[in-house]
């Protein structure tokens, strides 16, 4: 984090100095919750194309949490953090109660693990992209899928556009899923107001949002700090469209907001304007833990619950979504036990079974009948399991198709 953004920072957070009336204080804190996510490398992101007609005709949302203990979820003591999944959705679901993560613990090579199907060891920090194809990759290569049909929308500040496509040869990018990093996008136009030195402008939320619509409107991509897939040189009406909807929604809620609140309502444009066959939302409010406050912890599981409890509502009631889409809810891993040397639910480094092992949802049109799975499962099976459900060629991998699927 850079001296300018730790002031603006500590300005936030502080609720002085720059804060004055109440207006001001809503928008602050909002803004104050999303830059947490500050100092990161830039989004990427392209758009543009028509669905190709290869494959099933499935569709898949994949929700994804960041880490979440079993006891603070699927636990006698955790139910009452997860009252959707643990109640409406649970009754149509297939529950799988142990699902493993073997390989690294972080985020980075646990998201890569999970959407290439074998483990990867490469830099936590996303610095390089997963060695081996990602399922977008096979998806759009194998069936001639548009890049408008796979999408990745996350909260989590330890990605990099390097998820959205691997390192392989004849893979790579221009194979890759549209990459969206919603509150960096935020934080990035926050940020240019006040470098732009219209800090006056702050005093209302209908004029940041002018501000945050005309920094878009302008075309100034880099100065947002957006960045577009090589070989696409500007972005795609639409899709800056949609960003601006989202924003201009979630300035003006003036609810509960958080990161994961953003990517939600990111994640609901994208579903209402590109209706992609493949879909990842990767929330992370839960991750506040690393900051040591196991209420906000706990706080971040129950948005996250309500938050994939709603993404289910919104693809039984879209016709292009309802009958034909199947949705998987999982964490990356759990977290470090409590009385670990690693402080317990702060962080996810111990190799012990509340870190490695957690659950998995299944809801949808390929869930035959209701129930748990308690046979243990492993990350690097989703991967051949979704594309299976897409009409993607089998794949070498280390990850095998679960067989409970109907394809
Ligand atoms: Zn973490």
């Amino acid at each position: 984090m850079g001296v300018k953004e730790q002031f603006i920072s500590r300005a936030f957070f502080s609720g002085s100095g720059l804060v004055g009336d109440p207006t001001r204080r809503d928008f602050l804190s909002a803004a104050a919750a999303l830059l947490v996510g500050l100092g990161l490398p830039s989004t990427c992101l392209a758009g543009g194309g028509q669905h190709g007609s290869g494959g099933s005709g499935q569709r898949v949302v994949v929700v994804i949490f960041g880490g979440v203990r079993r006891a603070e979820t699927f636990a006698p003591e955790g139910i009452e953090n997860i009252p959707h999944l643990s109640g409406d959705m649970l009754r149509r679901a297939l529950l799988f109660a142990d699902i493993r993560n073997e390989g690294v613990t972080a985020h980075f090579n646990a998201i890569s693990s999970i959407f290439t199907g074998n483990w990867q060891r490469v830099d936590d920090w996303g610095k390089f992209a997963p060695t081996t194809p990602t399922l977008f990759e096979f998806f759009r290569k194998q069936l001639r899928v548009a890049q408008s049909d796979t999408w990745v929308i996350a909260s989590n500040k330890a990605l990099t556009s390097l998820i959205g496509a691997s390192s392989a040869s004849e893979y790579g990018p221009s194979y890759g899923a549209n990459v969206v990093f919603p509150k960096q996008l935020m934080i990035a136009a926050v940020i240019n107001a006040l470098d732009a030195g219209r800090t006056g402008n702050l005093a209302n939320r209908g004029k940041i949002e002018s501000e945050l619509q005309a920094m878009l409107e302008a075309g100034n991509y880099e100065g947002l700090g957006w960045n577009v897939f090589e070989g696409a040189n500007r972005l795609d009406a639409r899709v800056r469209s949609m960003i601006e909807d989202a924003i201009s929604t979630f300035v003006r809620s003036g609810g509960p907001t958080s990161g994961d609140e953003l990517t939600y309502l990111v994640s609901r444009e994208v579903m209402r304007k590109f209706s992609p066959r493949l879909l990842v939302i990767i929330f992370s409010d839960v991750e506040v833990a690393h900051f040591g406050s196991y209420a906000l912890h706990v706080a971040g599981i129950r948005t996250g619950d309500r938050l994939a409890y709603q993404v289910w509502r919104d693809i039984e009631a879209d016709p292009e979504y309802k009958g034909k889409t199947t949705m998987f809810v999982l964490p990356e891993f759990g977290r470090d036990p409590d009385g670990s040397a690693t402080n317990g639910f702060f962080n996810h480094r111990s190799d012990a079974e509340s870190t490695r092992s957690t659950w998995m949802m299944a809801l949808g049109t390929a869930v035959e009948k209701p129930g748990v799975i308690e046979r243990p499962v492993r990350h690097v099976d989703l991967c051949p399991t979704v594309a299976g459900l897409l009409g993607c060629p089998r794949m070498e991998l280390q990850g095998m198709p679960i067989s409970e699927f109907r394809v």
